[in-house]
């Protein structure tokens, strides 16, 4: 069943090892910030610097995986219809469009809903590490570094599926920011897919 995330929010959920989590772009140029932790134990944590060292690259698509900071497998990437996500940008943040943006009364960002939905997991805000920015498109200059956030490459129905190594417990927002989405704030949907029942439903249909 495919689950909404309204504009400039935030949700969080269980993933279970062997399970999928498809995250869709419904209308194109939206990024979701996806953050995980292992569900038996929240102080393991996605982790950017293992992931792009292991991978031994900065932008991650099919067949690779998203390490936590003690170098575990927490998910990896099977199917990707855009191929161009960053992993080297924090969540936003009311402090981020105060600084960047120049607001005075600033949106809270997807770090605020990031840690509203994971409070009840008891994951405080200081807790929540850099995300991997689903359809976030940040180009590197090779030669200089100077980086810059442009409109995502996703499409209305692209999409990403990772499947969970390990149980664990998944925040998911649709992107608060106006660079990453082209200044037009969407939904995200996304899905999950238990395995199990695929399975089942192959075996009813012969
Ligand atoms: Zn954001």
């Amino acid at each position: 069943m495919i689950q909404v995330i309204p504009p400039r929010s935030g949700t969080a959920f269980e993933l279970k090892r062997g399970e999928s989590l498809k995250v869709i772009d419904p209308q194109g140029e939206q990024v979701a910030d996806l953050v995980a932790f292992n569900r038996h134990d929240t102080g393991e944590a996605i982790s950017s610097g293992r992931s792009i060292d292991y991978a031994s690259k900065i932008y991650l698509s099919t067949g690779d995986t998203i390490y936590s900071n003690r170098s575990q497998a927490l998910l990896r990437i099977v199917e990707d219809t855009v191929g161009r996500h960053d992993f080297l940008l924090s969540p936003c943040s009311a402090e981020m469009f105060r600084i960047i943006y120049g607001d005075t009364e600033p949106h809270r960002g997807c770090l605020g809903n990031l840690a509203a939905a994971l409070a009840p997991y008891g994951i405080a805000a200081d807790a929540i590490p850099t995300a991997f920015n689903v359809f976030m498109n940040v180009p590197v200059d090779a030669a200089t570094g100077v980086i810059r956030v442009e409109p995502p490459l996703s499409r209305a129905g692209d999409y990403i599926v990772f499947e969970a190594q390990m149980d664990l417990l998944i925040g998911l927002t649709a992107c608060s920011a106006g660079q990453s989405n082209n200044f037009a704030y969407k939904p995200i949907h996304y899905e999950l897919i238990h395995h199990g029942l695929i399975h089942s439903e192959a075996i009813a249909h012969g």
